[in-house]
């Protein structure tokens, strides 16, 4: 039986892949890409529980969710699967990186060069890597050379051009596309959320389930409102404060700092997208209609402006995913809409 997680996720290129793939065919590294929030680690949970899985099966993919690998899976305490949740950085030297949690690269050859203690497989997973080094990702490539039969690595990232091109030429790498508005109403609907809010939380999420989920919970309030005021200063020509992202916080690394421009980035589309749609003045639904008066005191521009600008913050999307630092993506922001 395939649980749900398989289902639910914005994955088709993975499922596609591993649906058609036998225990022969498999890598020793993936790299999953894709924006934020549209199921990556999720999806590389659901695998590695499928890899870990004792019960037969015909596909790779699925598990079974009773049996004594599935339990101690669930549990957090399977021998055979090691997972760095959320961001990581991978050090060269022990003591070197900035938080106590990161992983040096000497930790993480040692963790995959031990066999597995019950399984076939041991499952790596490191989500939202980032090496803090090119010696760091030196380290793992040498691993790569020759890997310990059965150890998968699968790796995330909502940032791949940071990644080396010597480190993605060894994995295979497999695209995550953002889900349709329908998609995530749909998973939000399973979960229980009534119809009204899983549409308005969906029409806001722009394909990530964990944005509608936060859109949900007000948890991102404080970006979000922070993100339309900056905004509003910037298209107003006044200069718009963009202390809310922590730019300067030397406790917060580059992968927490790019992950909060991106977010802002994120914001900022929808604000453009409704303030270029109250200049078309239709009954044009508005993506976050609370932000409507703060909006609609933001001076309009010829229709042709508004179309560029709209699509110079598209490209700052792509400008965001690269090793730019997140400082300059701001300022190249802010100049695409002053
Ligand atoms: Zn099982």
């Amino acid at each position: 039986m395939i649980e749900g997680a398989l289902e639910v996720v914005g994955a088709r290129a993975a499922l596609t892949y591993f649906g058609a793939l036998g225990p022969a065919g498999l890598s020793h590294g993936y790299l999953f890409t894709g924006p934020a929030g549209v199921g990556k680690k999720t999806f590389a949970r659901a695998l590695a529980q499928s890899l870990l899985c004792e019960t037969p099966k015909s596909t790779l993919l699925g598990y079974c969710n009773a049996c004594a690998g599935c339990r101690l899976f669930r549990a957090g305490t399977h021998p055979d699967f090691v997972a760095s949740e959320g961001e990581v950085a991978i050090g060269q030297n022990a003591g070197s990186a900035q938080h106590d949690e990161d992983l040096t690269a000497r930790d993480l050859v040692r963790e995959l060069s031990l066999h597995g203690y019950r399984s076939a497989y041991r499952v790596v997973l490191l989500g939202d890597v980032e090496f803090s080094s090119p010696a760091a990702a030196n380290a793992l490539l040498k691993f790569f050379e020759e890997p310990p039969k059965g150890v998968v690595v699968l790796l995330t990232s909502s940032a791949s051009g940071t990644l080396l091109p010597t480190i993605r030429s060894r994995f295979v790498e497999i695209g995550f596309a953002p889900l349709g508005t329908s998609e995530v109403e749909s998973v939000l609907r399973a979960g229980g959320v009534d119809a009204t809010r899983a549409r308005l939380a969906a029409e806001a999420s722009f394909g990530s389930i964990t944005r509608a989920r936060a859109v949900l919970e007000g948890a991102d309030e404080g970006i979000r409102g922070a993100a339309f005021a900056w905004f509003a200063d910037a298209m107003s020509g006044r200069a718009p404060d963009r202390s809310f992202l922590q730019l300067d916080d030397r406790s917060l690394n580059a992968s927490e700092k790019r992950a909060a421009v991106a977010e802002m980035i994120e914001i900022v589309r929808i604000a453009a997208r409704d303030w270029a749609a109250l200049g078309v003045g239709a009954d044009v639904p508005l993506l976050a209609p609370d932000q409507r008066e703060l909006l609609s005191r933001i001076p309009q521009r010829p229709p042709a402006a508004a179309a560029a600008l709209l699509a110079a913050i598209a490209e700052t999307t792509k400008l965001a995913e690269t090793n730019v630092s997140a400082g300059l993506v701001v300022d190249y922001l802010r100049m695409q809409l002053g």
